[in-house]
């Protein structure tokens, strides 16, 4: 028998196309739906005694504490480790097990794991079981090849990523699990589409403003004050000078969608006046307070700071010059955004790996939004983070969620072979 080589692990993982099916089948069919966080601990303890078997070592950490964790519905995260001949670098394989809530319009069965066309079907196929199973096949089939490995390679389960990750990969984070010399690479299999490797996100900032009035009788709104005509005004400045300000900042981001490169802000929602949900005839009143929650996006080339400031500034500006115009502006949520090297060791050694196998030139991309990355880089302090999966980005918490087959067999053969430049690579 002659020696074995990347090759051999290419013909296990391509051999292997039934059991990665089976295995994206069975993680689906745990509803590990968040919120609240139904089935985290069974799904956890199936990776867990899956990857036992073939000689990891294998811990479960509840996120104590951690929001929404509770006896009923415990955080449980699974970190699967299997050490090498020899020292030499980790690389870490880390996939959130929760899935978002089902919605309407499914034609399959959610949680039943069908396969049809050659794609599986359910919540989370895509976002991100298929992406989980892929990366456990990649990594079994490097150790079952035979080739001598250095290192280490890590597999995680983890929680409450599609809920800011806080019982997930930042409680484990704030624990040690993600920073060197643990490890040294992580790649998380989010659906970023099988040929683009994910260096990073944008930023995040969630805020709400509340506009103050004074209540009157509406048939004499002339004795009250207004909120939400003044939350009009917010309004108006908004749509005249800060998204004309936005649309006019460009990035260095890739970010995909091509809309998503630039600062983007949505409002979420608008209140004022009375409670809605109530199905007689309104009183007449002057509303004394108005609510609106924004969702601001903003870019590497922004400060978290400037970005505050300047929506402050536009609501100053209207407290100066409007009559009776007073407002409360509270921080909701915020993260930084977050871009890796696309010449560093993951990137790099990932991108190439996409060339090999999948014969076209990798794209470099960001994500609108964030996922468990900003942990990683933040907590962790681990740079050398990007993601990289099977699933079709636009699929993901649509009803009838699909992943490509090819799509989970392709990516598991980069996975292996990013993995195992990593590990082998001359390290400078
Ligand atoms: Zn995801």
């Amino acid at each position: 028998m002659s020696a074995p080589t990347l090759q051999t692990v290419m013909d296990l993982i391509e051999g292997r196309t039934d059991e990665l099916v089976a295995l994206t089948q069975d993680l689906i069919r745990f509803p590990t739906i968040n919120p609240p966080g139904e089935a985290y601990r069974p799904c956890a303890e199936y990776i867990g005694e899956r990857l036992k078997k073939r000689g990891f070592t294998v811990e479960y950490v509840r996120g104590e504490g951690s929001p929404g964790d509770s006896d009923q519905y415990p955080r449980t995260n699974v970190i699967a480790r299997w050490t090498g001949s020899e020292p030499g670098p980790c690389v870490h394989f880390n996939s959130h097990i929760d899935v978002v809530e089902i919605g309407a319009g499914w034609t399959v069965d959610p949680f039943g794991g069908e396969v049809k066309d050659g794609r599986v079907y359910g919540r989370g196929a895509c976002d991100m079981k298929g992406g989980l199973a892929a990366s456990i096949i990649a990594v079994e089939a490097l150790i079952d090849s035979g080739l001598s490995l250095p290192g280490a390679l890590e597999i995680s389960g983890t929680v409450d990523e599609e809920s800011g990750g806080y019982g997930g990969v930042a409680y484990l984070a704030e624990r040690g699990w993600f920073s060197e010399p643990r490890v040294n690479h992580v790649i998380i299999p989010e659906p970023l589409n099988v040929d683009r490797v994910c260096i990073g996100h944008r930023g995040v900032w969630w805020a709400e403003i509340e506009t103050k009035g004074r209540i009157a009788h509406g048939s004499m709104p002339f004795l009250g004050d207004s909120a939400i005509r003044h939350m009009g005004a917010v309004m108006e400045e908004f749509e005249s000078r800060l998204y004309p300000a936005m649309a006019a900042r460009h990035s260095d981001m890739p970010v995909v969608p091509e809309g998503a490169r630039q600062s983007t802000m949505n409002i979420n929602s608008i209140h004022g006046g009375q409670a809605e949900g109530f199905d007689g005839l309104p009183a007449p009143c002057v509303a004394d307070s108005s609510r609106m929650i924004i969702d601001r996006r903003f870019l590497i080339e922004e400060t978290l700071e400037d970005v505050k400031g300047e929506v402050k500034a536009i609501l100053d500006g209207l407290a100066a010059q409007r009559h009776g115009f007073r407002y409360e502006m509270r921080d909701l949520f915020q993260v930084a955004p977050s871009m890796a090297d696309r010449d560093g060791p993951v990137a790099s050694t990932t991108a190439a790996a996409i060339e090999t196998v999948l014969g076209r030139k990798a794209q470099f991309v960001c994500s609108p939004g964030t996922y468990d990355q900003k942990h990683v880089d933040r907590i962790g302090k681990l740079k050398d983070c990007i993601a990289y999966g099977p699933g079709v980005l636009d699929l993901a918490h649509q009803p009838d969620e699909w992943v490509g087959i090819d799509d989970m067999t392709n990516s598991a053969k980069v996975m292996a072979r990013a993995a195992y430049d990593l590990l082998t690579r001359k390290r400078g």
